[in-house]
């Protein structure tokens, strides 16, 4: 990490610590314009499937209820959509909305008891295809491969299955262990043609004793499932692509035909009840574009969200709705700041500590 990114951080932290604890957060809780804080996340630990998941993409229940009930003081719990109709129609009151992406198991098993217990809300964003057909993205192949195998191993497996296309795996191979370990998902994600990446990664899976449709029934939601997050009134679904690839690496129609693909199979496996908004696979400035927000806008989505941090405004793009990433250890007075415009105080000074 560069020296002043060090000093922006610990500068973040001393400002929102004393916006927080000398109460000057509870003020400003009651009074400023309407604002959406949105927090990020993929799974709760602790649920018979938390085991196949990495670490970054699970928060411990523990921690997520001190942070369910800590923000429920300082805001309002609303899903994503309801906090977007709320801010347009100049609601005040701090908003704060929770969303868990792909639709993962525990957020019926772990989390909707959570929820209920501390009175909070949630949107989840499915990918339509493991609900559907029960397939897996190569992600999650590639996650058990590497607790498996180890990175470097799976890593030397699918370059050999790739055959003539593996020269940007090769070449991360060749730079050592720990390039590898850092750079081969990233190689794979945004270097290889989704189609024989598919195929490669799939075929090292079922060669190491890979179960493709036992580890979709460990990780995802079934149809029954994200029926039964719906029927509860606190969980809002909406739309995630249908096989998760990023849209950046795919051909315009074949972006298009995700977007609207994921939303049809939605309303046909769920009903018309869910499809008010939608979450750009990974998420980042450089896995989508405007061309996909209008996508997003044309298959009947109201509202899109990204993985970039942020406060959400009633100036602000619908179609590009900032986010909190949770992690164990993000600190509960950096949400409290962000939700009490603490934060946006500084960017209208010209300083923003977020991003
Ligand atoms: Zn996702």
């Amino acid at each position: 990490m560069s020296l002043r990114h060090r000093l922006k951080r610990t500068l973040r932290d001393l400002y929102s610590r004393a916006f927080v604890y000398s109460g000057l957060a509870l003020l400003m809780a009651r009074c400023g314009g309407p604002r959406l804080l949105i927090l990020a996340g993929h799974g709760v630990d602790g649920a018979a499937g938390s085991a196949s998941m990495p670490a970054d993409l699970k928060i411990s229940p523990a921690r997520l209820e001190g942070l369910l009930r800590a923000l429920g003081r300082y805001g309002e719990w609303v899903t994503v959509g309801e906090g977007v109709a709320r801010l347009d129609s100049g609601h005040s009151r701090g908003l704060v909305a929770l969303s868990m992406d792909d639709g993962y198991l525990d957020n019926r098993t772990q989390l909707l008891p959570l929820l209920e217990a501390c009175d909070a809300r949630c949107t989840v964003y499915l990918e339509a295809r493991p609900l559907e057909i029960r397939r897996v993205s190569w992600l999650h192949k590639w996650f058990w491969l590497e607790r498996r195998l180890g990175t470097v191993e799976a890593g030397r497996r699918c370059a050999l299955e790739l055959n003539g296309n593996s020269a940007v795996l090769n070449e991360i191979l060749a730079a050592g262990a720990d390039a590898a370990a850092r750079g081969l998902k990233r190689r794979l994600k945004y270097d290889l043609d989704a189609e024989p990446r598919d195929r490669a990664v799939h075929a090292v899976f079922e060669q190491a004793g890979g179960d493709e449709a036992a580890l979709c029934e460990e990780l995802y939601l079934c149809i029954q499932d994200a029926r039964e997050l719906l029927e509860s009134g606190r969980v809002e679904l909406g739309g995630h692509t249908w096989s998760h690839e990023v849209l950046t690496t795919l051909e315009s129609d074949v972006a298009r035909e995700e977007i609207v693909r994921g939303r049809g199979t939605l309303e046909e496996l769920l009903g018309a009840d869910c499809g008010e908004s939608f979450a750009y696979p990974f998420g980042r400035r450089w896995d989508q574009s405007a061309e996909h927000a209008q996508a997003v806008e044309a298959a009947g989505y109201q509202s899109a969200v990204t993985t970039h941090a942020g406060l959400n405004l009633p100036t602000g793009d619908s179609f590009q709705l900032k986010r909190w990433m949770l992690t164990d250890t993000l600190p509960v007075h950096l949400l409290v700041t962000e939700l009490c415009g603490g934060f946006d105080f500084l960017r209208r000074l010209g300083l923003d500590l977020v991003e």
